[in-house]
Formats: structure tokens, C-alpha cells, sequence
């Protein structure tokens, strides 16, 4: 078993922290809110007194941050940056949604000082997380990936080597814009579904046995009261906020630019999700963008 520094205990990093410690890993666990740490700590995890301490002795350090500037202020930039105390033998895991260019960067710096840090961005959510499901894809070296994967196993489901440095958060931008078109297009069609008269129940559960069927309408229903345990039966709270999917939906804006590739899809989602932040909403899960729909 191993000791691994986790920094950022927030909705995914909570759950993520917590199945090391149920996996026997001895987790030394850090986060700027003392309640995130509670709940780590209520289940086995040791409370670090800072970033400094969680990593200081880890064989591995595992991050889940909201973004790029995060990540770079705490290993490398900021005033006390983590890379002067990470153990040159330790694997640096940072599963945070972050700009590639960051994440490459961030990799590169960490090589010039000897230290071995990798991407590896997560999808599948809360719920992946607390039941240990998610989808990891990383982007690292053929060595990085191998010492990585049992980590990653207690973590995941599916765990997948999208290339080099950078490589995952390029799979994860791609993802979740297209995350964001089948969240919306399912709340549009739901919502005309209901408009006309329609039980969201029995439409969802039609277009789910139907060519329309998508992740959304099977684990994440954006109707309140069509599912149990989904945010949008919990006022929305919890989940994947409409902050995090608008600042993922310019990561995937971000790499189009400078790649050149069409989205008009996504450059639709994105505008939806941005009004429906502008109008308060940026604390609400993502499937909570059905109300931009309803209000008009
Ligand atoms: P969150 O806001 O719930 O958690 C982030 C945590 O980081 C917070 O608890 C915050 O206090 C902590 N933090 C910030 N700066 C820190 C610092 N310097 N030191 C220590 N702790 C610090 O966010 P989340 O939903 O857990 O998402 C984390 C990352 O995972 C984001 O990049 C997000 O895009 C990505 N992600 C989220 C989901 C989801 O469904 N929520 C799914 C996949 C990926």
C-alpha cells in the first residue's frame, strides 16, 4: 500500500480520496475548506496541515483542482510551490479538467527538476466517483501510465492511455463538449415533450429504448423527480457545476481555435450554458440549464 498526498477534496476529490483509503492506501489529504477535510477524514484519511505536508513523504500526489491556474500555482509557480518538496521516485497525478497547454507545460517544468507529473482528467461524474467507476484518460509516458494504472484501478472503471503529455485533457475537452451538446439537445427535447403534454418520465424512457438514448437520459435526467440520487432531484445542488462546464466548454473553444476545427455544436452549447450562468446558475449542477429552456 502506498502513501499518496491528495489535494482538493471538493465534490470529485472527496469521493476519489476516500476509495485510496478504503483501498488500504495510507492518504495524507488536503483542502483550502476544513469540512472537505472532515469528510475525508471521517473515513480513515489523515488530515494534512497544508499542500506542503500532503505531499512531503508521498510516493504519489494526486490533485483535483477546479483549473489550470490552480494547478500551476500550487506545483510550480506560487509561493511555495510543491515541486521543491515532491520526492524525485514519486508520480505526480493530476486529474483535474485543465487546458492542455497548462498541463504540458506544468509536465515539462516538473521534468527539468527530475519529477514525473501526468494528466489524467476523470469523466463519469459524483456518482463514478463515490462508486469508484470513473473513466480516467491520461496522458503520460508508456512507464508514467504502468505506475499509475493501480492507483487509477481504485479510482476507475476505465482507464485509458489517450498519448503524451497533454493527451488526456485534449480526450477530456472533446468529451465533455460533447457532453454539453447531448445535455442540452435532452433538455430541449424534453422540455418540447412536456410542452406538448408529455410525462418527462415516459418520454425519457422512450427516447432511452430509442436512437435518442444518451448518457444523460440514462444516469443523469435533467427533469426533477425522473431519477433518485441525480442533482436535478436535489435542487440541482451537488454534481457537476455550470461553472466547471462553461470553463470546460472554453478549454474545447480554446483547443478549436488553435486547431482549426469546427463546432458549431459546441459554440451553440457553450452560448446556452453561458446565459444561463449570467443569469445566477453558475453554482448549479449542468443538467440545471433545462430551466433556461423553461423560463423562456
Ligand atoms: P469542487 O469545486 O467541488 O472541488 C475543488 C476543491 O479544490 C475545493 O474543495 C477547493 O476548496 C479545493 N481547492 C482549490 N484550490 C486549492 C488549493 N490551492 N489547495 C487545496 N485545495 C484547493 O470541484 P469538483 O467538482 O470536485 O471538480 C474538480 C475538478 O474535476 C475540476 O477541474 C472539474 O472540472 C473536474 N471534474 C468535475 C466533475 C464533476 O462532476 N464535478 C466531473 C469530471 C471532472
Amino acid at each position: 500500500m502506498a502513501t499518496i498526498g491528495f489535494i482538493g477534496l471538493g465534490n470529485m476529490g472527496g469521493p476519489m480520496a476516500i476509495n485510496l483509503v478504503k483501498a488500504g492506501h495510507n492518504v495524507k489529504a488536503f483542502d483550502l475548506s476544513q469540512a472537505a477535510m472532515d469528510t475525508v477524514v471521517a473515513e480513515g484519511g489523515n488530515a494534512a496541515a497544508s499542500a506542503a505536508d500532503a505531499v512531503t513523504g508521498a510516493e504519489f500526489v494526486v490533485s483535483m483542482l477546479p483549473a489550470g491556474k490552480h494547478v500551476q500555482g500550487l506545483f510550480q509557480t506560487g509561493d511555495a510551490p510543491l515541486f521543491d518538496l515532491i520526492s524525485k521516485d514519486a508520480l505526480i497525478i493530476d486529474s483535474s479538467t485543465i487546458d492542455a497547454a497548462t498541463a504540458q507545460s506544468v509536465s515539462a517544468a516538473a521534468a527539468e527538476r527530475g519529477l514525473s507529473f501526468i494528466d489524467a482528467p476523470v469523466s463519469g461524474g459524483v456518482g463514478g466517483a463515490v462508486a469508484g467507476t470513473l473513466a480516467f484518460m491520461v496522458g503520460a509516458t508508456d512507464e508514467q501510465f504502468a505506475k499509475a494504472k493501480p492507483v487509477l484501478d481504485v479510482m476507475g472503471k476505465n482507464i485509458f492511455h489517450a498519448g503524451q503529455s497533454g493527451a488526456g485533457q485534449i480526450a477530456k475537452a472533446c468529451n465533455n463538449m460533447l457532453l454539453s451538446i447531448l445535455m442540452t439537445g435532452t433538455c430541449e427535447a424534453l422540455n418540447m415533450g412536456m410542452k406538448n403534454g408529455l410525462d418527462p418520465a415516459v418520454l425519457s424512457e422512450i427516447m432511452k429504448q430509442s436512437s435518442g438514448g444518451n448518457w444523460a437520459l440514462n444516469v443523469y435526467n435533467p427533469v426533477p423527480g425522473v431519477m433518485d440520487g441525480v442533482p436535478s432531484s436535489n435542487d440541482y445542488q451537488g454534481g457537476f457545476q455550470v461553472d466547471l462546464m462553461y470553463k470546460d466548454l472554453g478549454l474545447a473553444m480554446d483547443l478549436s481555435q488553435q486547431s482549426a476545427s469546427s463546432v458549431p455544436m459546441g459554440s451553440a452549447a457553450r452560448s446556452l450554458f453561458s446565459l444561463h450562468k449570467a443569469k445566477g446558475n453558475g453554482g448549479l449542477d449542468f443538467s440545471s440549464v433545462i430551466k433556461l429552456y423553461q423560463d423562456q
